[in-house]
């Protein structure tokens, strides 16, 4: 069978870029789509943690991650009210994490497939997945206000996240299926002294963590259990700062000197 490409990625995020890349770097005819166009943001704690920033090493990467200002991580702390676990997350080949926003990584992370030789469509939604005889030949899709152009491979990537077109036209197996446990909202706060820590607190049905990101300021995701999410969801902004009442009293966190953006 005679394609344009040999792979086709659906979805250009930190599954679909990097195997792109890493595709493009073998010498494979890569086609990366993504309905998002780039940079944009996703929701997610986005912590890398030390793996992943090895990773990024070994593609060549981390400097260029560094160089956007992200803080490393060294050190984790899990405070479950009566004791605190503490330590370094890292290996000593790779010490420690970054908690770097999406606009940012996963932008490096398209650029660098681009420049391995994929070619990259955003803004490119896929309707359909095409499939010949019980088998993936590619897709068909749309750029926005476009004509649906067809595309065809000899392997087709899902890394087009959670509700999958790719995973659902193949019917993949679904397993560790849970219903919905917590409902979590993330904030930025500039302030805190978070000194290359990501911090986790455990308490009586609540949660949150906070770990320090580009442009000095800190991520914060924090929550209850989803059985809550109706009732609380008329004052999420009280809720979720009344949270922040179970911090220890030695942070000494005086959110009036703090700023919510
Ligand atoms: C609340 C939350 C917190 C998390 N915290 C962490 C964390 O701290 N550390 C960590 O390592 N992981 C974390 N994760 C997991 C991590 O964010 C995900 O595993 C990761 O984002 C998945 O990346 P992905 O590239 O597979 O998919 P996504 O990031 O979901 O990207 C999928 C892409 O596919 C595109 N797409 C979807 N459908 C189509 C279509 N039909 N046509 C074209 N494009 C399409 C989307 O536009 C999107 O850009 C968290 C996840 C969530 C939800």
């Amino acid at each position: 069978m005679k394609t344009a490409y040999d792979v086709i990625v659906v979805g250009a995020r930190c599954a679909g870029s990097p195997t792109a890349m890493l595709l493009a770097r073998k010498g494979h005819r890569v086609l990366v789509v993504d309905r998002a166009t780039f940079p944009s943001d996703t929701v997610s704690t986005h912590v890398v943690h030390p793996l992943g920033a090895a990773a990024l090493a070994r593609w060549g990467l981390i400097d260029r991650l560094t160089a956007t200002g992200c803080p490393p991580i060294h050190t984790y702390t899990f405070d479950f009210g009566p004791f605190t676990i503490a330590g370094s997350p890292g290996t000593s080949d790779a010490p420690v994490a970054y908690c770097a926003r999406r606009t940012v990584l996963d932008k490096l992370l398209v650029d660098a497939a681009a420049e391995a030789g994929a070619e990259i469509r955003e803004g490119f939604t896929v309707e359909e997945v095409l499939i010949e005889d019980g088998r993936v030949v590619g897709i068909k899709g749309r750029a926005k206000g476009g004509e649906t152009v067809t595309e065809r491979a000899r392997l087709v990537i899902g890394a087009d996240g959670r509700y999958s077109v790719v995973a659902e036209a193949v019917r993949a197996e679904q397993y560790n299926e849970r219903p919905p446990l917590l409902a979590a909202y993330y904030t930025y706060w500039s302030g805190l002294p978070m000194d290359g820590r990501f911090e986790t607190y455990i308490r009586s049905r609540r949660g949150f963590a906070a770990a320090p990101t580009h442009d000095g300021l800190t991520l914060t995701v924090g929550g209850w259990p989803h059985a809550e999410f109706e009732a609380n969801k008329k004052d999420v902004e009280g809720n979720f700062l009344k949270m922040f009442d179970l911090a220890p009293e030695d942070l000494n966190l005086d959110l009036g000197a703090l700023k919510l953006l």
